[in-house]
């Protein structure tokens, strides 16, 4: 596999989105098994979740970042690994990368930079109004059954990679599917701010 650099900004989301996920865990009271498959995903790793992490952040390189055609697939490669592994991460995070979700597969919204901090704009107005509000998580094991270690598999294939990171997304946003009504009114906010 050829070593791609990452572009800035590409490198920035995904850090983002890695760090701290061993204190998070802590703070959502839940053990990370250090051994064997990814506890929350079933990832075919040997070092459990930090190995699914590792494979997360380096970002399946052979797909040229740089080109803005391909800029949706770090989106459903942040949404689809973070819905997968809730326990990682804040609680809003959830509504966030769903809301994106649902946002790219309901509303076929072409996900760019810039919407981003729209739709955190949107959140963060939601969530005055919905202090306690969670959303239900799918159960460990049953949030998809595609996974970082299949995303890998196909990582030389910068084409077939990005159809199984498509597949991969779509199958994450479909296990959540409990949640749809409440993040449209967070995609609702969204759509209005951007007519
Ligand atoms: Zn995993």
């Amino acid at each position: 596999m050829k070593a791609k650099k990452l572009d800035l900004v590409t490198a920035f989301r995904f850090n983002v989105n890695v760090q701290n996920y061993i204190d998070l865990a802590k703070k959502n009271g839940v053990e990370l098994i250090d051994t064997g498959k990814c506890q929350f995903c079933g990832a075919n790793v040997k070092r459990g979740i930090h190995e699914c992490v590792e494979i997360f952040s380096v970002g399946f390189q052979e797909i040229d970042y740089s080109a803005t055609t391909n800029h949706k697939f770090i989106f459903l490669i942040a949404d689809a690994h973070t819905l997968q592994h809730p326990e990682i991460h804040g609680r809003w995070s959830n509504h966030f990368h769903l809301t994106r979700l649902h946002l790219v597969f309901e509303y076929k919204i072409k996900w760019q930079y810039q919407f981003s901090p729209v739709l955190s704009k949107c959140l963060n107005e939601y969530k005055t109004k919905k202090q306690d509000e969670y959303l239900a998580s799918p159960p460990p094991l049953k949030r998809g059954n595609l996974t970082t270690t299949d995303i890998k598999e196909k990582s030389d294939d910068a084409e077939e990679c990005k159809l199984i990171i498509e597949n991969w997304a779509k199958e994450v946003y479909e296990s959540w599917q409990v949640n749809y009504l409440t993040v449209n009114k967070i995609a609702q906010q969204f759509l209005e701010k951007n007519k």
